[in-house]
């Protein structure tokens, strides 16, 4: 219904009501004088009423369609979320309310707008932060060091396994918890509280920490740096702690046998030297105490001569330059030119020399001169511990089902005590309790060692009882 129609309607009804309410006057004065009936009255007035509240009726439902017209849209907005106009067609008594609506409803699509570009904007860098995340902890994932990251609190925000396995915490239940309550190794937490307080003086600092695991004492170079947010406050600190344990030995190890060589080397220099100085003072007064004295030189001569060649070959194995010329070899033939050479050492001192050598036909895949070497070692190592009149079985056999070549030397010398025989094989270890059995160096098994192990992939092994004899054997896989 149009307005003008609306209009239209409105005006009759005023005008029925108005003319109905003339009617009921004049025909009250006329009844006053006897011209009409009051039925016939009644009747004409119950027709304007019937037809007044019809019109009435006609407008309030065209108004009624218009405001659930607005609601319907306003709910449709709701609904989408997409705010538009309210349109009402062909009326406009309610533009009083539509009007200042769509302006509210113009407003508010503008800011909508606005805020869906900023969510927009938003979510891509969320998810560029997201992907920088996982990129930095896949990163901090794959070091194998040990990292912490912890923010401004001291609360842990990220840790690699490396960190997990080392100070013993899970990552998932130690998230945004102080580090105190993490780890107990109160210094490194010390540590870094220190760097986040005093980032002023300094951002990156490298300390030495050492930390106890399963009884080990182990040491790490902690590397602690700030994080500094835009504005360049600190936000936290990372710390990463590299593992320098092995480094520290080997660079110990280095200066140990530095200081040994020179030592081992001293002595018999040093007795050269002297025996020399007396033969130039002429303090040798007979030929037999000068032949005395040549003899301790060309002696003490061979010891540096031997000293100088071990250190060799075992660095040269160790290093992997070593030559190693490989050849079927009969074991039982190069033991047989060891014993031959060591036999008249092991006469005097008197000392029963056995031989139990299986078949020479059996080889191995060897090197003939490091083979003989080693086994040279053994032999010489048995008759220098072993006290005059004792025994030496030295035994070459072949297990086949195993398909090795086994060389043993067993003496009945002066053992070695329980508690040395883990370290017999180290470089310059000698055995306090043997010292004065026999002059060395403590690196003939080293050698022995590396030849047989590292050159030939063999076994060396040893069982000793103090007082009882030792018996050092080696194994070697035979060719078929
Ligand atoms: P060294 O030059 O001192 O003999 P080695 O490396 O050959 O050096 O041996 C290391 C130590 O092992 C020796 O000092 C010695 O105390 C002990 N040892 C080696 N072989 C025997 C053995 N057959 N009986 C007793 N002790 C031995």
């Amino acid at each position: 219904m149009t307005t003008a129609k609306r209009l239209g309607l409105t005006t009759i009804a005023l005008v029925l009501m108005g003319a109905s309410a003339a009617y009921y006057a004049t025909t009250m004065a006329m009844k006053g004088h006897g011209v009409l009936s009051s039925s016939l009255n009644y009747l004409v007035l119950a027709l304007i009423a019937a037809l007044t509240i019809l019109m009435l009726l006609v407008f309030w439902r065209s108004m009624h369609r218009a405001m659930a017209e607005v609601s319907r849209q306003i709910g449709d907005m709701a609904r989408t979320g997409e705010v538009g106009m309210v349109m009402v067609r062909g009326n406009n008594e309610l533009n009083e309310v539509t009007v200042p609506l769509n302006k509210l409803l113009t407003n508010t699509q503008e800011e909508l707008d606005t805020l869906r570009s900023e969510k927009r904007e938003l979510q891509i860098q969320s998810r560029i932060a997201s992907a920088e995340k996982h990129h930095t902890e896949a990163i901090i994932f794959s070091i194998s060091d040990a990292v912490i990251v912890t923010n401004r609190f001291d609360e842990l925000v990220l840790a690699n396994e490396a960190a997990e396995e080392l100070l013993g915490f899970k990552l998932n239940t130690s998230l945004r918890k102080n580090i105190d309550r993490i780890f107990s190794d109160g210094s490194l937490v010390r540590l870094i509280r220190e760097t986040r307080n005093h980032s002023r003086s300094s951002r990156r600092k490298i300390v030495e920490h050492s930390i106890d695991k399963n009884g080990d004492s182990k040491t790490f170079t902690v590397t602690l740096s700030c994080v500094t947010a835009s504005n360049d406050e600190v936000s936290g600190v990372v710390a990463v702690l590299h593992d320098i344990t092995r480094e520290k030995e080997i660079a110990r190890t280095k200066t140990d046998f530095v200081s040994n060589v020179s030592h081992e080397l001293k002595t018999p220099l040093a007795s050269i030297k002297a025996y020399i100085e007396m033969l130039i003072d002429g303090e040798a007064e007979d030929e037999q105490t000068k032949r005395d004295f040549y003899e301790i030189i060309s002696g003490e001569t061979d010891r540096l001569h031997r000293l100088i060649e071990n250190i060799l070959n075992i660095s040269r194995i160790e290093s992997g330059v070593v030559k190693v010329v490989r050849e079927p070899v009969s074991l039982t033939s190069v033991v047989k030119r060891v014993l031959n050479v060591a036999a008249p050492q092991a006469k005097l001192k008197d000392l029963e020399l056995e031989e139990r050598l299986a078949p020479v036909f059996y080889q191995v895949e060897a090197d003939q001169d490091m083979i003989y070497q080693a086994a040279m070692n053994l032999v010489s190592n048995a008759i220098k511990y072993t006290p005059n009149g004792g025994k030496i079985i030295v035994e070459v056999s072949v297990d086949e089902k195993r398909g090795v070549a086994v060389c043993s030397v067993a003496d009945s010398g002066a053992g070695i005590p329980e508690a040395d025989l883990p370290h017999i094989f180290e470089k310059f270890y000698r055995v306090n309790a043997n010292k004065k059995l026999a002059k060395g160096t403590g690196l003939g098994l080293t050698l022995v060692k590396h030849i047989v192990e590292s050159v030939h992939n063999g076994e060396l092994s040893v069982t000793s009882e103090e007082g009882q004899g030792s018996t050092f054997s080696f194994e070697l896989p035979v060719l078929s």
